[in-house]
This record gives structure tokens, sequence and C-alpha cells, in this order.
């Protein structure tokens, strides 16, 4: 499989070489050429596998010039094996067609552990190989940091620098970055909001001798394999519960477009998924999109939901590239615009879009309300994400179809709206109970780009 660019000017790439790469050198992000398509028997044949199986199967057709086939089945199993879940990915019944996909029984309690865990692996293998090391910089809303941090201590071929926005972050996403001992582990707490954050990494890997000096690579939502190894839950979920002779609905809290995008691809190779609905919070850009307002920024307002906070998608610029019939030139176009404010979506793009998704925004209350109520319906204690999901996915399921509401993270990483909102406090898995006495550390820096590419060069192991 080959890997292009959505702005149509960056050199074609194999799997290896994109993942390593992370933001196209045209600005643009990596997609497969072309996206495999699975038949209904090979569908039906994942049925009742373990999870590792069904990332095999799915996934396989995407990297399998880039690593052998007991390699990456060894990758997969490796990736997975320090989850406290047997299932992985287990779903649990809401009421009567309303199921939680339960995401967060990661090392780091969020769904990003599920493509973090494996790209540790899969550099680990590739660095390896290549007799090669790299810089990871990665911007945080919270989760990713933690996520790529517990996937890449410890890991010689790789320094790992998180920026993440100061005063921001939960408590626990912040232990979770700053409590790591590893010498290759770099938390840098940065002046600005999440956007800031993004901005700065984007602006680095813009800044091409910065970013060959230090062998910058990303692990952000933007890297295809992280939105690859999304895709597989789509998979589990939708075959237990009858795909593919039954069609399922999913409902995605979705900050990035990067969850919901591998919902996306999971239906273009032929799960029979009929509807994708966004839910935001307040921050609710691709709701206004979606809605036809056009694509145009707005102020990040702080949420209860704060992995969610954020502007600017970076992930949407995927579903655009494909809303407007695979045309690079008008992508880097519209990104173009949104450098000035926005953009609106043509009619044909807006109809594309529409065939596939649907959303909706969540106020603040009403998140509350939801994690109170699902505690007192359905006996289900659930982070301010989650409930998000649930509220959307309550407005828009049919009588006829499952409804799966992804359960982003565990509620024990957002204890003081959980306990707000329902009167219990979620307590920390046993694995994990110690995180408030191991000491902190950590960088304050200023959101200056300067400031930044300067910290990393000094930190950067010889
Ligand atoms: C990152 C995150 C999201 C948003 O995911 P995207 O891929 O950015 O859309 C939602 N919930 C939680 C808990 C997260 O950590």
């Amino acid at each position: 499989m080959r890997y292009i660019s959505t702005r149509g000017q960056a050199p074609e790439l194999s799997f290896e070489e994109a993942m390593l790469t992370g933001l196209a050198r045209d600005g643009g992000l990596y997609l497969p050429a072309e996206i495999p398509v699975m038949s209904q028997d090979e569908i039906a044949a994942l049925a009742g596998l373990p999870y590792e199986e069904i990332a095999f199967r799915v996934m396989w057709p995407y990297v399998n010039e880039s690593f052998a086939e007991d390699e990456f089945k060894a990758i997969i199993a490796r990736a997975y094996d320090g989850f406290g879940h047997d299932g992985r990915a287990p779903l649990k019944q809401l009421n009567e067609n309303h199921f939680l996909l339960e995401l967060f029984h990661g090392p780091t309690l969020a769904f990003k552990d599920f493509a973090m865990q494996l790209i540790g692996q899969l550099f680990q293998e590739a660095l390896k190989r290549r007799g090669d090391r790299v810089t990871i910089v990665g911007a945080t809303s919270g989760d990713t940091g933690s996520a790529a941090i517990e996937a890449f201590r410890g890991l010689d071929a790789v320094d790992v620098f998180i920026l993440f926005p100061h005063g921001r972050v939960s408590e626990v996403q912040r232990r979770q970055m700053t409590t790591p001992a590893d010498s290759n582990v770099h938390a840098l707490a940065v002046d600005g909001d999440f956007d800031d954050c993004q901005a700065a990494l984007k602006d680095m890997f813009n800044d091409f001798e910065f970013r060959d000096g230090v062998k910058l690579a990303g692990v952000n939502s933007i890297n295809f394999a992280r939105v690859l190894a999304q895709i597989v839950y789509y998979f589990s979920a939708a075959v237990s519960l009858g795909a593919p002779h039954r069609k399922v609905s999913f409902t995605v809290p979705t900050g990035n477009f990067g969850d919901i995008f591998a919902g996306y691809l999971a239906k273009r190779m032929g799960l029979p998924i009929d509807r994708l609905v966004v839910a935001t919070n307040q921050n609710d850009i691709l709701h206004r999109c979606l809605s036809g307002e056009g694509y145009f920024k707005g102020d990040t307002v702080p949420s209860i939901s704060p992995s969610m906070d954020i502007q600017v998608s970076s992930n949407f610029e995927r579903a655009l590239y494909f809303a407007y019939g695979e045309d690079g030139g008008a992508v880097a176009q519209l990104m173009d615009e949104l450098k000035n404010g926005g953009f609106n979506v043509s009619q044909g793009a807006m109809e594309a879009l529409r065939e596939s998704f649907d959303s909706g925004r969540v106020s603040e209350d009403e998140t509350l309300a939801t994690i109170k109520h699902t505690l007192t319906r359905s006996a289900e204690l659930v982070c301010p994400h989650t409930a998000v999901g649930i509220k959307v996915a309550e407005e828009h399921r049919s009588a006829d179809v499952p409804m799966i509401t992804l359960a982003t993270a565990h509620p024990a990483k957002f204890p003081a709206t959980v306990e707000k909102a329902s009167g219990e406090h979620p307590p920390l898995p046993s694995r994990m109970s110690d995180l408030y006495e191991r000491p902190e550390r950590v960088t304050r820096i200023a959101n200056d780009l300067g400031a930044l590419e300067d910290h990393i060069r000094r930190h950067i192991a010889e």
C-alpha cells in the first residue's frame, strides 16, 4: 500500500515512511492511496475472534509491505498486553439498543492507548531495523500526551516531548505526564491553549531545518498509524452486535475528528455502518460545519470535557479530501482559507459528508445531567466526554439500528466533574492508585516557537 498526501504535492510513501514522518511536507496528511475492502464473508468470520486477531486481519492490508506477518502479529500482542481487560474493547448495554464501547482499559485509561501502544511498538521495530533514532513531539489536550509517554517511555531510540496547555488538563492527566521518571520523557507546560500547542507543533514540522536536525517525528492524531489502530474496534464492536448481517451506528465524542474518521474508513472497508454521529461540546466547529454553517474557527472555551476543547480539527482535512472527490488541490486551497479564519464547504462536498455523518452539540449542564442520568438509569458512571456522546446518541438513535457510543475515557480521569454530577467519587483502578504520591517533573514554557525549539534541541540525548 502506498500513502498519498491530502494536498497532493508530497511524495508517495510506504506505511513505515508515512508513520515515521507524520505530517506530509506539503502540509497535508497521509492517507492510503486506496482503501482496502473486506468481503461480507471476511467480516462475518471476525465474530468471536480475540481482539488481537481482529486487529491483525483489519490492519494487515495497510502495513503488509512494511512488516512481516509474524512480526506484525507480535507487535499487536505486545501493544495490548498491558490492558486491564481481556476483551480489550468490551461492549456494555445501556438500554434496549444503545451500547457503550469501553475504550478505557489501557494503561492511561483513555482510548488513545489503543493507537499509541501500537505506534510505540511499530516505531521501536522500524527504528531498530534502521539503526536510527527520532525525536517525538506531541501536542495534547490531555490524553494524547499521557498515552504517548506511556507508549515511548524507556525506549532508547526515542526522545518524547509533550506540549500541553498549562492549567487546562485535569490533575490525573497532568500527573500521568509528569510522573514517569524515564530520562527520555519531557513534559512541557505551555502558556497557551491546546490550539496554540497544536499550531506550534505544525510550525515545527514546517521548519525543515529544525525538523531534519532533530529527526522530528509526530504521533498526534495526524499520524495515519493512529487512525489505523482505531479502525479495529469499529469492527470488533459491530460484529459482536451482528454485523455484517445487521447494520449498526456509532456516536463518537470528537475534537480532532481522528476517532470518527477511523469509523468512516471502517465503513469504506465494507463494515455496514448506518450513521456516524459526531458529538461535540460547546467547542462545536464540527457541529456547525456539518449543520451547513461553514468551517470557521471560534475561540476555544475551556469545558468539563477538555480533551475535546478544540476549534481546528486536524483530521477533518482527511474527510474533506474524500468529500471533495480526492482533489488535493481543492483541499490545499481550503486550508489556505482556514489560515484567514475559515471557509464554506461546497454543496457537493456537504452532500458527501451528510451521506455518512450526523452531528450534535452538548452544553455543560446537559453533560452533567447525562452523567447523573446514566448512573441512575443504567448503573454506569461515565466520564464527561462519554456523556457528551451518550446525550447526542440518544437524540440520533433509531428503533431498528443499534447505536454504539464510544466511551473514550475512564471516569476516574475526571473525578471532580464526575463527582459533582453524580455525587459518586470514581476510584482509580488499583494498578495506578499511587499516582498522587509520585513526584512530578515538568518545564513551564512560553508559547513561542523559538523557545520551544531551543528547549528541545538542548534536551535530546546525544
Ligand atoms: C482525544 C479524546 C477525544 C477526542 O478524540 P479525537 O480523536 O480528537 O476526536 C474524546 N475523548 C477523550 C477522552 C479523548 O481523550
